[in-house]
């Protein structure tokens, strides 16, 4: 493949659970890694569920087309996207022990993906305090869908305006040298 290189001021490392693969000179790797979850979804009695459940080992949401989302496993497994026979037991269990009317439901579909998790398992947004013009915005774990609108709005005034001092919680140089 091709590769290009563009010159630009300002650089923002957004990119997930792989942010530790990019090199920057100067900085140290952001310590992000990869946290494997697994969803199933089930083709259960259309109308069983009418909310959100919540349990000890998971959850259940209804789908507007009738299915039911089941999730989510939590792995440290590495840059590893499979789906696995393990998973869709414990799923599927754990589903059932929630709602028994699951019991005989079926599987329409299932798949895997990775979570960015950082040492405290908050995002880092911020200006690096070694590189110019590097602001990272990364580690979201499991609330990056949740939290896109905000770190959005956090990134915009990084960018823009000059002398904006976002979260102190979420300074990435927390995390090391960065
Ligand atoms: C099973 C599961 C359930 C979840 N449920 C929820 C939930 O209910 N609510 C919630 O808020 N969050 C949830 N999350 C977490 C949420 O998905 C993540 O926090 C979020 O996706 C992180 O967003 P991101 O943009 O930082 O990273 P990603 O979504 O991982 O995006 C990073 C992007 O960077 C790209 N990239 C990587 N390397 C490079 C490179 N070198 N150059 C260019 N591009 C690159 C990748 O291809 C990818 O597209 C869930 C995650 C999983 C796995």
């Amino acid at each position: 493949m091709a590769s290009s290189a563009w010159d630009s001021d300002i650089v923002i490392l957004a990119a997930g659970s792989w942010s530790s693969r990019i090199t920057v000179a100067g900085a140290e790797p952001a310590p992000v890694k990869p946290i494997r979850g697994q969803l199933l979804q089930l083709l259960g009695p259309r109308g069983l569920l009418q909310r959100v459940i919540w349990g000890a080992a998971g959850y259940l949401v209804p789908w507007p087309d009738g299915t039911v989302l089941v999730g989510a496993t939590v792995e440290d497994v590495g840059f590893d996207e499979n789906v696995t026979q393990e998973a869709r037991h414990h799923l599927l269990d754990m589903a059932v022990t929630l709602v028994p009317g699951l019991k005989d439901a079926g599987i329409s579909d299932m798949r895997a993906g990775l979570r960015p998790r950082g040492p405290d398992e908050l995002p880092l947004i911020g200006h690096s305090q070694v590189v110019p013009g590097l602001i990272y915005a990364t580690g979201h774990y499991r609330n990056g869908v949740l939290l896109a609108p905000l770190t959005a709005q956090i990134v915009r005034r990084l960018v823009f305006e000059p002398g904006y001092v976002p979260i102190a919680a979420l300074a990435p140089e927390r995390c090391g040298r960065l």
